[in-house]
């Protein structure tokens, strides 16, 4: 269904909410004279999650990860509300100590590190915020720990197990509460991750679910447990505070959108935060998807600016055909096209994601 801008002759005043990936590269690719921006996002920086397991292997600087937001907002002509957003109330979003009116939302809050209820966490490092990264590479420097345990067997928990394997003497454990590393990807490319990560001395434990986590050790459900002296929790995300306050249709969890990527007629909602299935076509959470979100709507919001009707999204990072590249250490990454998966990491693959991942915070600066 089109929706039409009300007045195309006025500026059309646009809030967004959340300035990462998503969020920012929106500002970016938006910000014209039809439209008048605020970005809404409490942190000082963009920040690229991309590159935390590098910088936890003392590859990459906090500069490489980080562009300043307020230089950006200024160059492109948007304001800068430097504050949480608590609420979305009629037209307003409603931020600790500022008000923002606006025409059309865009909620881009991301989404935070998922405990489970899991008892003990407290004693668990995270690499889902760029603190909690820097927290646990001081941790592991200061200490320097015999047994490493990565629980979850994802995109961040295998990529950190191989980035460590490489910069400590260690031992490190993957610990992954399905039958095989990866569930989410195809089993060839489980396969292929398994055999990068044996031929690193990367110890892999599967159907493990973890019960808690004590000062020096992991519980299992069946009553087993494992000594550590570091547990790294990479194993699933969930919603932010905003999100779940929201009045919007949701889906296991997450906002649901339409074929706009629009969870109400004037709320747009992209990145993590989004639930995107379009076609019978789930969208991962990635950054290539948040990009390309962001792009697509960047290009919706002037459609609407000049009472032009809104364009589908079409997902291209799915869930049944995932898109990724994937470090598995020495300078080697392997690349996932949908089933298709290279035999052996590649030197050439690392290079390429490397340069994406460093020119995502290149274009804020
Ligand atoms: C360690 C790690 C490695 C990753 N590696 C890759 C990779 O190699 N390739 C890939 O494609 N993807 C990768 N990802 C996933 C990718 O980083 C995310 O999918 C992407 O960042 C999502 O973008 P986003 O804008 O939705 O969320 P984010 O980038 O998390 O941004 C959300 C922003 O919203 C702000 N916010 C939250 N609540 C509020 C509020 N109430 N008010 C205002 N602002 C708020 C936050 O401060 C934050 O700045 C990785 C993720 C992690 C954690």
């Amino acid at each position: 269904m089109a929706v039409k801008w009300k007045n195309p002759k006025e500026r059309m005043q646009v809030a967004v909410i959340g300035g990462g990936m998503a969020g920012a590269e929106l500002v970016r690719l938006a910000s014209s004279r039809r439209l008048d921006i605020t970005l809404i996002e409490p942190k000082h920086q963009v920040e690229c999650q991309a590159l935390y397991p590098d910088y936890m292997g003392g590859l990459v600087r906090v500069e490489d990860m980080t562009a300043p937001l307020r230089p950006f907002c200024e160059k492109v002509g948007a304001k800068l509300v430097n504050e949480k957003a608590l609420a979305i109330e009629d037209h307003e979003v409603v931020c600790e100590r500022t008000r923002v009116p606006f025409d059309v939302a865009v909620v881009a809050t991301g989404a935070v590190q998922n405990y489970f209820g899991i008892r003990g966490v407290e004693h668990t490092f995270s690499l889902n915020t760029l603190e909690e990264t820097m927290r646990a590479r001081e941790y592991a420097e200061s200490t320097y720990p015999d047994r490493i345990m990565v629980i979850g067997s994802g995109l961040t928990g295998i990529e950190t197990a191989c980035v460590l394997a490489d910069s400590m003497e260690t031992s490190i454990y993957v610990i992954e509460a399905m039958d095989r590393l990866l569930p989410v990807f195809p089993a060839g490319v489980s396969c292929r991750v398994e055999k990068a990560l044996g031929r690193k001395g990367i110890n892999v434990i599967t159907n493990a679910r973890v019960a808690e986590v004590t000062r020096d050790s992991i519980i299992f459900h069946d009553g087993s447990s494992l000594d550590c002296d570091m547990a790294i929790w990479t194993a699933g995300i969930k919603r932010c505070a905003l999100s779940q306050d929201l009045d919007l249709p949701m889906n296991r969890g997450w906002i649901q959108t339409d074929q706009y990527l629009r969870a109400a007629e004037n709320i747009f909602v992209l990145g993590d935060c989004a639930w995107v299935e379009i076609g019978g076509r789930i969208a991962t959470k990635t950054g290539i998807e948040a990009e390309r979100q962001a792009s697509h709507t960047a290009r919706n919001l002037h459609h609407l600016a000049r009472g032009k009707p809104l364009k589908p999204y079409s997902i291209l990072a799915g869930a049944d055909h995932p898109l990724a590249l994937i470090s598995t250490g020495n300078g080697c990454a392997l690349g996932v096209y949908g089933d298709s998966c290279l035999p052996v990491p590649s030197r050439l693959l690392h290079v390429v994601k490397r340069w994406i991942d460093k020119s995502i915070t290149k274009r804020y600066l």
